[in-house]
């Protein structure tokens, strides 16, 4: 068992708290706040405690000198200051003088940002190469260090794993809810447990759909997946996308596992990816040689739906079609209807998958929406993740 930030006395100790503030910003101005209200609850009651709070977070991604521009933390603290409620003095830097005198002068429940992890890349790839000196020296600036990023618990980078090993350590409230609701459906799930795995290629998911297979009861296919499983059947898919490094993987996992994975029977084709293609509904063994299968059918969707109200707890990751285009977002449209109106424990992560739930009006109060699409990915591939087993044993 991990410790969490409860595990602390947490008075006048400088606490060290990773957040993933990787808000989108346009011109300075945040699109999406949603991030950072995720962290509230840990930096609230860090101030509550008397702590103070340094926060390391990191935004975008900075490769070259002018990134620097366009991912500055600043305007998410002047963010989080108006929804905290109190001064975040924000450091333009990310190590140096400016850095430890900011640090020096705290007082209890003060919060200190301080610039980008990510510039550290400019410099070697030290934050994303978990560089030892950089931990070591970010390390030495807290006494404690809170990891409440679950965006980015699947990597080993320097603000994370690096300073965890280097200091008591702890999870936040956001990474202890996210680990708990996301173990819970895979680990300990009321059956009939469903998996349902959309988006577009089948070589990003192969560690999932080996994962599923074992864990869930059904594993729902959808998005452009199931095109390769076609393909590898012997299927013509005419212009679908198809993944032809997955095809031997398509073929031997749906032999072995044919009764738990579920393909789309049929189809929505179009003649172009556009708005103004031309749409028909068709069965996988008559995709033409122009058409490109964009989406699920009705007969699938019953199909599906059926399974869904049936399923306790359901785990879904990936657009079912290309729902960016209207006339091809039936089937995502509709399945986010079946999910609002489920009793399931429900799980849902991944950034697409996200988008179609909000662009459809997803309703259900009690599903768990992740905030880290690569970690959940991850998990149900049943790996470890780094941030997390860097973190102190209670
Ligand atoms: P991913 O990042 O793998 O979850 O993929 C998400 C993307 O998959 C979305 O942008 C969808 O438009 C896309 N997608 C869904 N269905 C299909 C399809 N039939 N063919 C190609 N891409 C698709």
């Amino acid at each position: 068992m991990k410790k969490n930030i409860t595990d602390f006395k947490l008075k006048n100790q400088r606490v060290i708290v990773r957040c993933d503030l990787n808000v989108p910003i346009k011109d300075g101005v945040i699109l999406d706040d949603t991030r950072i209200k995720a962290c509230l609850e840990t930096i609230e009651h860090l101030v509550s405690a008397k702590a103070k709070v340094i926060i390391l977070s990191h935004l975008g991604r900075v490769k070259e000198e002018k990134d620097k521009e366009t991912n500055s933390l600043r305007p998410v603290a002047d963010k989080l200051s108006e929804l905290i409620g109190r001064p975040v003095k924000f450091v333009p830097y990310t190590r140096g003088m400016e850095v430890e005198n900011a640090i020096n002068s705290m007082e209890p429940r003060d919060i200190v940002m301080l610039e980008n992890t990510r510039f550290e890349d400019l410099n070697g790839n030290k934050e994303s190469g978990n560089d030892s000196e950089l931990a070591h020296y970010w390390a030495s600036l807290g006494d404690i260090f809170i990891n409440d990023a679950f965006g980015t618990i699947h990597r080993a980078h320097a603000s994370n794993v690096g300073i965890a090993k280097l200091l008591p350590s702890g999870i936040g409230f956001l990474v202890k809810n996210e680990i708990e609701k996301i173990s819970s459906a895979l680990n300990n799930p009321e059956r009939p447990l469903v998996i349902m795995l959309g988006g577009a290629k089948v070589s990003d998911k192969i560690g999932v759909i080996n994962n599923a297979v074992k864990i869930a009861d059904y594993v729902l296919i959808g998005g452009g997946m199931p095109y390769t499983f076609y393909k590898a059947l012997g299927y013509n898919v005419g212009l679908s996308i198809v993944d032809d490094s997955s095809l031997e993987f398509c073929r031997n996992i749906y032999s072995q596992y044919k009764n738990k994975i579920l393909l789309p029977e049929d189809i929505v084709v179009a003649s172009s990816i556009s708005e103004g293609a031309s749409t028909r509904i068709t069965t996988y063994a008559d995709i033409g040689s122009n058409e490109v299968g964009i989406d699920i059918g009705m007969a699938t969707i019953s199909r599906y739906k059926s399974i869904l109200m049936n399923a306790n707890t359901i785990i879904w990751n990936g657009p079912i079609g290309m729902f960016e285009i209207a006339k091809f977002s039936q089937g995502t449209r509709k399945v986010v209807e079946i999910l609002s109106s489920s009793k399931a424990k429900i799980v849902v992560g991944g950034g697409d998958t996200i988008s179609a739930l909000n662009k459809f009006g997803f309703n259900n109060k009690r599903a768990h929406i992740s905030t880290g699409g690569g970690a959940t990915l991850e998990m149900l591939e049943g790996k470890e993740l780094p941030g997390l087993s860097a973190i102190s044993d209670k």
